[in-house]
């Protein structure tokens, strides 16, 4: 394998006319990844296409924002409450190598007391799945426009938490926030928005190699050249490429430290 994603959505809809050719498209270039699931129903289906193919793995988990109305959730679910228990089956699987994604969003969803009360929750209870598999989090985290409202509570849950492995998912934040999480031992991955202008260059230039990855979030935020596209994982070369740019070093080698650090820290091989 020479490139990773580490965050992927293949199993949804977007990609059902062409999957086969996606997955072809992933083996020929030598990109791994992880499927992630945002609800029970996409979570089964990552560990199905998981089982399926050896370059792949998967995350299970429920989103922040997911209303969890779908028919396979418990009544407990439909009241925006995991049940961990129907997680926790799918979490053992020997390819599931990551809880998640979890965490918190303020910016679709405006952060009453209520909706931070549910989201808390719901992060908390990924969080114990996370330590009873001991398998890693993979955490989205969005604070409400102009502000870094989820990242404050968000150091505060990880401080309490410091047993828990972290990948902060989709990393597009400053370098200051980006110095607090590698400060909490957090992996931070980068995806296709850090090729859009010089943004995000600091934050990755304070990401030691052996501490980032690199995803796509396929379908959605294809990096240029493929911006405004429906995103898929071999695009993830153009983000390692932005990175060995802005760092300063051959492609290769940080293609290789970022496949070593999805290894580390997923435990995949
Ligand atoms: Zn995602």
């Amino acid at each position: 394998m020479k490139f990773f994603d580490a965050h992927a959505h293949i199993q949804l809809p977007q990609f059902d006319t062409d999957r086969a050719e996606v997955l072809a498209r992933m083996q020929a270039d030598e990109v791994g990844a992880i499927v992630v699931g945002t609800d029970f129903e996409t979570s089964k289906v990552a560990v199905e296409l998981a089982e399926q193919h050896d370059f792949l793995w998967a995350s299970v988990g429920l989103h922040p924002n997911h209303p969890s109305t779908d028919s396979t959730s418990s009544p407990q679910a439909s009241s925006g409450q995991v049940t961990l228990e129907e997680f926790e089956v799918l979490a053992k699987h020997p390819k599931v190598v990551a809880i998640g994604e979890c965490g918190l969003d303020y910016y679709r969803q405006e952060p009453t007391e209520v909706i931070k009360k549910i989201q808390h929750e719901r992060f908390k209870k990924h969080i114990t799945l996370a330590l009873a598999t001991s398998k890693p989090l993979i955490v989205h985290c969005r604070p409400t426009r102009g502000t870094q409202n989820a990242h404050e509570e968000m150091f505060e849950l990880l401080t309490a938490n410091s047993g828990v492995r972290v990948v902060m998912h989709f990393f597009t934040s400053t370098k200051e926030i980006a110095e607090k999480y590698l400060a909490l031992g957090c992996y931070l991955s980068f995806p296709g928005p850090v090729t859009f202008g010089d943004m995000y260059d600091e934050a990755i230039r304070a990401t030691p190699l052996d501490r980032m990855l690199s995803e796509t979030d396929s379908p959605f935020a294809a990096p240029v050249p493929c911006r405004g596209t429906r995103n898929e994982p071999i695009y993830v070369v153009e983000v390692v490429k932005k990175i060995a740019t802005v760092k300063s070093l051959p492609v290769d080698e940080v293609a290789t430290h970022i496949c070593n650090n999805a290894c580390t820290v997923f435990g995949l091989w």
